[in-house]
């Protein structure tokens, strides 16, 4: 069976908590290797991450992994808050740049996620699993897929143990962009990140800010569907689950799903992947 993880984000008012208990209570029937939670630039949800992975361990016996992004925060904020996951009892952290809103706040300590990887190393050893972000179909701002390639390396190099990707919708993209980090010496596990599809519109939305391509085709089929809600989750979960099984088929070591704290939409894939 492929180990799969689930991804929440802080839930920040007590409908939004009540939805990811539930959330995580059904999707912990699919016995996760692990959850993880996103965190804000910025700080903004600095202790929402915290107590959100909390909640995750000691009311659902998850193992929950906070993500850390470093821009913005100085090196004592950025150790106390590793202090604090470990005496939580957290043994993985995903580690990242994060962005700041443009224009907005002070760029921070850390210049980029390899930075974060190797101040986690020298401040606690190999106490923690550290997983990175990599882009199948090249981070945004990067110089040249193959620059981005090489920043992902420096990551690995600075100590990450496995790399979970963004989403994408493509599989020859990541089976490429494997082929090419083996090439280069990268031999850490690189876990597909997999985003059902819900709400097209917002999908829409997300990829453009983050550089995902939606494929042409597929993008005119959901349009097509107009506001028939019922057939854009059926497609969605009919493509996604097809590229699950293309990525796990081709040696893919487990999946990452983006719940966006819904259990239906990746439920919907995992039932179809059975
Ligand atoms: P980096 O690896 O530092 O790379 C950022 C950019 O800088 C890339 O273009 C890279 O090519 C370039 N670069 C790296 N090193 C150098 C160098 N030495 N010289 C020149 N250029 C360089 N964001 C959040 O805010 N919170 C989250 O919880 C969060 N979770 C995520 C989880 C996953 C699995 C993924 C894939 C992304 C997540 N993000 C999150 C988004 C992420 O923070 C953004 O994509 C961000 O822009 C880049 O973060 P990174 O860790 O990949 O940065």
């Amino acid at each position: 069976m492929t180990p799969i993880s689930f991804e929440f984000y802080p839930p920040k008012n007590d409908e939004q908590r009540a939805q990811l208990d539930r959330t995580a209570a059904r999707l912990k029937a699919w016995a996760p290797e692990y959850v993880s939670c996103t965190f804000g630039a910025g700080g903004s949800t600095l202790s929402y991450t915290g107590d959100t992975v909390r909640g995750l361990i000691d009311r659902h016996g998850l193992d929950a992994a906070p993500h850390l992004s470093c821009v913005g925060g100085t090196r004592d904020e950025i150790a106390a808050l590793l202090e604090r996951y470990r005496e939580a009892g957290c043994r993985r952290i995903v580690a990242l740049r994060g962005d700041l809103p443009s224009g907005m706040g002070h760029p921070g300590e850390f210049r980029y996620a390899a930075d974060l990887v190797a101040f986690i190393r020298a401040e606690h050893g190999d106490h923690f699993h550290i997983e990175v972000a990599c882009y199948p179909e090249t981070h945004p701002q990067a110089e040249d897929a193959l620059a981005d390639l090489r920043h992902f390396r420096a990551k690995v190099e600075a100590g990450a143990d496995g790399a979970i990707t963004q989403y994408f919708y493509n599989a020859d993209a990541y089976f490429r962009f494997v082929d090419e980090a083996r090439a280069l010496g990268v031999e850490v596990p690189i876990v597909p990140g997999i985003m059902p599809i819900a709400n097209f519109n917002q999908l829409r939305r997300f990829s453009e800010a983050c550089g995902a391509e939606i494929p042409r085709w597929l993008g005119r089929r959901m349009a097509a569907y107009g506001d028939d809600a019922d057939s854009i989750r059926e497609l969605g979960a009919d493509v996604v689950s097809s590229l699950c099984r293309r990525l796990v088929d081709g040696g893919a070591p487990a999946l990452h799903f983006y719940t966006l704290n819904l259990a239906r939409p990746a439920m919907a894939v995992l039932d179809r992947l059975n």
